[in-house]
């Protein structure tokens, strides 16, 4: 028997992911952080001690079996671990790369409270890989049923949700607004953090279930929601549509030439492919000096492509200090390394006309912090006298999204008064039949729970469609009684496992 792990016998330090450097990467789009290789991931793995209580389960908000896959891995039975991580993600590969797993798993784990927690994340990046580059798939045998689902929004929220009904046998379809599918991973998330081909490799495991994709159909527009349930036959819906509606400062000189939104410089760049202009015919505005506004993920992605793009100065302006950036600090570190400049505590006023129409420099002002404001944060008080200007082309904003008003201008579901779609505890929306989860109902928030949100929504749908579920969706855990497979009770009768590859 193996002899138990204590916190003084496992390897006491992390172990380090290897990176490009940062001189180097600041030029390219190649991945950063670029993965555990075989030795990295065991002994990475050996320093799991497989806690009785598994906090680090609950840690996760789609409740992957932790200990269990890295177990597998120190057992080198790396289908084993993929196979476990497939019972309740979707999406191992993605996850593992833009997960916040320092807030989530690996926030709780208890390693962490000694010694640095173990990096779980890299680990099922690791498992996730290999099953792309060994070209693994769980595909169950799924018998079909009479039901109609239509999906609108390809984000994780929506491929979540299509990919558990489609295993509970109803007939999908997902609608997509852009040409291509997978939502914020691909028009937002840039190729540096996340690589396109990975989104799609996860992607095709969903039509190997019998997913449909239809895109360029904005729903609103084509077609509404009323309409899908009533006149195309759909027995239910889900509509993740996500936050991507920019929000703009309204300062003077918002409209100059210059002045865009973090969405519309990412999506260009990584959806519209600006980056391989003219291979590609999307055009960007080049900023040799950029100021971006805002510290969450959008602005560090922000800041980092227009370093890549060919940017001499790129700053990063933000009202609070660092303490405060809704960033993951990994991504600051990052950015930091790359050469991005940093100015905490400051905050544009307006920004400044060329004569021509386009930017000539911003106007700012120094902040303070002072008392907590709601968010527990606290708040940022101008300092009087403190303005100055400086020299900047290009100006991106990259201070919060919102709800784009189109789903609640052209169908008759209930919003909130922030304009996001309003839902109960079920996910269920104010129609019967449709049901709402992700960015659109939390506002902005993580992959992973948009995620979680998607199989929330599915299996409230399967109640409301009378269609039989576990009720066990998220854990695989011994003691449970039943075994699930992708979050599937096995003792279904239309379920077994084929695994096709
Ligand atoms: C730049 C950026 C970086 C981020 N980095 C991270 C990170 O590192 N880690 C992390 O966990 N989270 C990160 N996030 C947040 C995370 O990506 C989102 O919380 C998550 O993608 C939300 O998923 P969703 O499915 O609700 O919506 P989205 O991913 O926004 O997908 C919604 C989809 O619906 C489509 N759509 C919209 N309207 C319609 C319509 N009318 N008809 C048809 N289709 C429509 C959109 O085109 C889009 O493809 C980041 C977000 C951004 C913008
Ligand atoms: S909390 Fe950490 S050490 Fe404990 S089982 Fe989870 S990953 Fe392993």
């Amino acid at each position: 028997m193996a002899k138990k792990k204590t916190i003084r016998s496992i390897p006491q330090e992390r172990t380090p992911m290897r990176e490009q450097a940062p001189q180097a990467r600041a030029k390219n789009f190649e991945e950063v952080a670029c993965g555990y290789g075989l030795e990295e991931a065991l002994r990475e793995s050996e320093r799991c001690l497989m806690c009785p209580d598994e906090p680090c389960i609950s840690g996760c908000p789609v409740g992957i079996n932790i200990p269990a896959f890295i177990l597998k891995i120190t057992e080198k039975n790396f289908r084993g671990a993929y196979d476990i991580l497939t019972d309740t993600n979707l999406l191992p590969s993605v996850c593992g790369r833009v997960c916040p797993q320092e807030n989530q798993c690996e926030g709780v784990c208890t390693v962490g409270e000694s010694l640095e927690a173990v990096a779980i994340g890299r680990l099922e990046r690791f498992v996730g890989d290999a099953a792309i580059r060994e070209g693994w798939t769980n595909i169950p045998y799924i018998e079909p049923n009479r039901f109609k689902v239509g999906i609108v929004g390809s984000g994780p929220a929506g491929m979540a949700c299509a990919a558990d009904m489609a295993k509970a046998g109803c007939d999908v379809t997902v609608y997509e607004a852009f040409h291509q599918a997978g939502g914020v991973l691909k028009y937002g998330i840039p190729d540096f953090r996340l690589p396109n081909e990975v989104i799609d490799a996860e992607i095709d495991n969903l039509k190997k279930l019998g997913v449909k994709f239809e895109c360029n159909t904005l729903v609103g527009r084509l077609f509404t929601i009323d309409q899908m349930i009533g006149e195309m036959g759909f027995h239910a819906v889900f509509v993740g549509v996500g936050a991507g509606y920019p929000t703009m400062l309204g300062i003077p000189g918002d409209s100059l030439n210059g002045v865009l939104s973090a969405n519309e410089l990412l999506t260009r760049c990584n959806l519209m492919r600006a980056k391989e202009f003219p291979d590609y015919d999307t055009p960007l505005p080049m900023g040799k000096r950029v100021a971006v506004v805002g510290a969450g993920n959008t602005a560090m992605d922000a800041t980092r492509v227009s370093l890549r793009l060919g940017a001499e100065k790129v700053y990063c302006i933000y009202r609070r200090s660092r303490t405060e950036a809704p960033a993951r600090a990994e991504e600051v570190h990052h950015a930091e390394q790359e050469g991005v400049e940093f100015h905490w505590l400051t905050n544009p006023a307006s920004i400044l006309d060329d004569g021509k129409g386009g930017v000539l420099g911003m106007r700012c002002v120094r902040m303070e912090l002072g008392e907590p404001d709601s968010s527990g944060r606290r708040r940022p008080v101008p300092i009087a006298g403190s303005e100055f200007d400086f020299a900047a082309d290009l100006v991106v904003y990259a201070i919060g999204t919102n709800a784009n008003p189109i789903m609640g201008q052209t169908s008759s579901l209930k919003l909130n008064k922030r304009g996001y779609i309003d839902v109960d505890e079920n996910l269920a929306a104010s129609v019967a039949g449709v049901f709402a989860g992700g960015d659109i109902v939390t506002g902005a928030a993580t992959v992973i729970e948009a995620m979680g949100a998607g199989r929330k929504a599915a299996r409230s749908m399967k109640a409301y469609l009378g269609i039989r579920d576990a009720g066990l969706p998220y854990l695989n855990r011994s003691g449970t009684g039943a075994g699930t497979l992708f979050g599937i009770d096995t003792r279904e009768r239309n379920f077994a496992r084929v695994r096709v590859a």
